[in-house]
């Protein structure tokens, strides 16, 4: 029996298709092992950035080394440029995504049997389910569209009869995850299905944009605490010029709007964001503007990013880019920031408890994460996948 192997790059979103692939391949019989031991590899790739498609090329490489005799086969964002590499067999596209399946048991003759999963094959105790691809924002710096496509999003009866087969292997936590998980037709009755047919203890948004959240999105979360008090909410920038310059659909002034609504319906929320500094054209008062709008939203924890210029997209041709030399700077600046905030952040759940949902034991301590994204160091008995109350000290929280 055929043996295959996974290595994925990038975003959540391609870990979330790597384990359905995964649990398609172990459910057709076929035994998912390390890539120095499989017949076939499959590399999901990650073409965001010329760093993002460097490391895909690497690991191709590094992969064929580790083992010769496998085939490989390649996925994914980067899939169409890199499957001209000699090492790669196979080179699957995004357009066929949903065939990758199909297109390796039908290329290399393999001969499933089917059987029912008992157990998880995943290193994971969260459930990714991809619930919507591609993107028709077009934001000046991002290639997501060029390279996924027009949104689409899964069906309700198929993404719920998925759920309830990650429910049966054991999973505690399901992870709604997309390109744009705002963006899925009907975003609010997939919630509510889940919330209905499933007995999932914990439901998580992944990164969503502020221009998708609605008060009767919110709403659901105050009818049930199995849905995780944790929003990430993509801002990219806190100044409104910027902002315009970045193809951003919306401004600090409407940001704020949907946090309070946010902090107004759940108690002791976290909201996290993603920010890009030294776009083309920042300025030192606009990076001002974003670290003072920052400050004043008090997110639990920001995610800094160099603006990294990305051939194909609106921004790789605006003059004014920002020096390599700046961008390292505001990003220090902006990662101080964000550090100061998370402090604040954890401070006021000292004392308290809270369920935490254990993932794995590092040295003597078990580390897990609350529902509103605290990350807890435990010492006890505790089994991996256990959802138990914790009271959070201090030197307990990160
Ligand atoms: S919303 Fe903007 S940043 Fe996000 S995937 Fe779409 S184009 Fe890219």
């Amino acid at each position: 029996m055929k043996t295959i192997a996974f290595y994925t790059l990038g975003c959540r979103l391609n870990q979330a298709e790597e384990e359905k692939l995964r649990r398609q391949f172990n459910e057709a019989g076929f035994f998912v092992a390390r890539p120095e031991l499989a017949d076939i590899i499959v590399i999901n790739t990650c073409s965001i950035t010329g760093v993002a498609d460097k490391k895909s090329r690497q690991a191709i490489r590094r992969l064929k080394g580790l083992n010769d005799r496998a085939k490989i086969v390649v996925i994914g964002c980067g899939a169409n440029e890199l499957g001209q590499l000699p090492e790669v067999d196979l080179a699957i596209g995004n357009k066929d995504k949903d065939k990758v399946f199909t297109i390796i048991t039908q290329e290399y003759s393999l001969v499933p049997k089917f059987s029912q999963q008992k157990s998880s094959t995943s290193k994971r105790t969260r459930a990714l389910l991809k619930i919507q691809d591609g993107c028709n924002n077009f934001c000046a710096y991002c290639i997501v569209p060029y390279l996924r496509g027009r949104e689409k999003s899964l069906s309700l009866n198929e993404l719920v009869s998925e759920a309830i087969k990650l429910r049966k292997l054991g999973y505690n936590e399901l992870v709604l995850s997309g390109v744009n998980v705002g963006r899925h037709d009907d975003l609010e009755g997939l919630i509510n299905e889940l919330l209905v047919k499933t007995d999932f203890p914990r439901i998580r948004l992944s990164s969503i944009n502020p221009q998708d959240i609605t008060p009767k999105l919110i709403k659901l979360w105050s009818r049930d605490k199995r849905l995780c008090r944790h929003f990430h909410l993509s801002l990219q920038s806190g100044c409104d010029e910027t902002l315009k310059r970045m193809g951003r659909p919306y401004n600090g002034a409407d940001f704020t709007k949907v946090v309070n609504l946010i902090r107004k319906e759940i108690n002791e929320v976290a909201i996290t964001t993603d920010v890009i500094v030294g776009f083309p054209g920042e300025t030192a008062e606009e990076f001002t503007k974003t670290c003072d709008f920052i400050k004043k939203t008090k997110f639990a924890k920001i995610h800094v990013f160099p603006y990294s210029v990305r051939e194909g997209t609106k921004a790789s041709k605006m003059t004014q880019q920002i020096d390599s030399r700046i961008k390292k700077e505001r990003a220090k600046i902006l990662r101080d920031v964000s550090s100061k905030l998370r402090e604040n952040y954890l401070h006021d759940f000292v004392g308290k408890t809270e369920n935490v949902l254990f993932e794995e034991k590092k040295g003597s301590y078990w580390w897990g994460l609350t529902s509103n994204y605290i990350k807890v160091r435990y010492e006890g008995k505790v089994l991996i996948n256990q959802i138990l109350p914790v009271t959070l000290k201090k030197e307990n929280i990160f």
